[in-house]
């Protein structure tokens, strides 16, 4: 039907440097074996997208639709997706996140490293996202959302909260004392919510933001960081961690001496400019640089149990689908606090 055709469509990118353009489905995209067919209702805009249309990472080699924080209901469901154990049903709000699928069957795969398989694709990278108005996904990949969160809401929670999780229990070792004190460099889409899953953790939270930013450092103390002020500042205290999500290089050594010694400091973007070089005595004394790459399913569950538990307010700011390629540029400009979501 001719209605419904303009109702089905998506934000494609053709290569890098270029911008989406917005194309028309001429019919509804099919649930394959093992699959779901969603109807997006909202899909955030992650710091990742803009390094795939830009090509800061390697361009996938065809066109596909960026988005993997997307909100929708399930719609169809594909043969054999009940036997896989999946219990999804028509009708059901399910998120997808950036892991699409692992192999299942390498070193990797086989020792809870999921995260890590050679072979594994993910959303909106290697598999069509969600900046479009339906999505399909591999059912073993999608997991419900906890029923607080409106869609719009729900959206980041699916990278910048799953991954900014990943990254807090990495930092999980340095933070057992009493009042551990928690570093975020970068106050945007993580930061903002992880912030809030540290203070509910019990850290005292340091939010390092651009200098001058006054807005991002307003947020921060709004959501409960006793400290906000400009990366390059030494903080009042030394650290036990620090979380990076800003992807700038110069921040690691600035991050190394605001720690303790035996911290942590958590590099947990997919792309970062180069390290500078700096003195060994920075890190010495058991001081850790570690990453964070992408995340498991167990970090899926983890991490909707701790929002179901702790309600975390989520900042967003709204953009029709169609508008993605201005949301993405606001996101590279800085234009906002929170996260971006689109919405169809
Ligand atoms: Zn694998
Ligand atoms: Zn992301």
């Amino acid at each position: 039907m001719a209605a419904d055709a303009q109702l089905i469509y998506a934000m494609q990118m053709d290569g890098p440097g270029r911008p989406l353009q917005k194309e028309l489905r001429e019919a509804m995209p099919k649930a394959g074996r093992g699959q779901v067919l969603i109807r997006v209702s909202a899909c955030g805009v992650c710091r990742t997208d803009l390094h795939i249309v830009d090509g800061d990472l390697p361009f996938p080699g065809q066109a596909v639709v960026p988005g993997h924080e997307v909100v929708g209901r399930v719609v169809a469901l594909g043969e054999g997706v009940a036997e896989a154990g999946c219990k999804h049903q028509v009708g059901d709000r399910v998120g997808v996140p950036w892991l699409g699928w692992t192999c299942g069957q390498c070193e990797m795969c086989l020792s809870g490293h999921e995260n890590l398989c050679e072979q594994a694709r993910f959303t909106g990278y290697q598999i069509h996202g969600g900046y479009a108005s339906h999505v399909v996904a591999d059912a073993r990949y999608v997991f419900p959302i906890p029923p607080d969160y409106a869609d719009a809401e729900a959206a980041p929670l699916l990278c910048a909260g799953l991954i900014g999780y990943r990254a807090l229990r990495m930092a999980g070792e340095a933070l057992k004392g009493a009042r551990p004190r928690l570093g975020l460099y970068g106050f945007g889409a993580a930061a903002h919510l992880v912030a809030q899953m540290a203070r509910f953790e019990g850290c005292d939270v340091y939010a390092f933001t651009r200098e001058g930013d006054a807005a991002a450092q307003a947020l921060a103390l709004q959501l409960g960081a006793v400290w906000a002020g400009a990366s390059e500042q030494a903080p009042p205290d030394l650290l036990d961690a620090a979380l990076l999500f800003a992807p700038v290089g110069a921040l690691v050594p600035l991050a190394l001496q605001a720690i303790r010694p035996a911290g942590i400091v958590v590099c947990a973007g997919i792309h970062m400019s180069d390290i500078p070089s700096f003195p060994y005595a920075w890190l010495w004394r058991e001081r850790r640089i570690v990453s964070v790459a992408n995340l498991t399913r167990a970090d899926g569950e983890g991490f909707m149990a701790l929002a179901a538990r702790c309600r975390l307010q989520v900042r967003t700011h709204g953009y029709p689908m169609a508008q993605a390629n201005e949301a993405l540029a606001d996101l590279r400009a800085g234009r906002f606090s929170g996260a971006a979501v689109l919405l169809p």
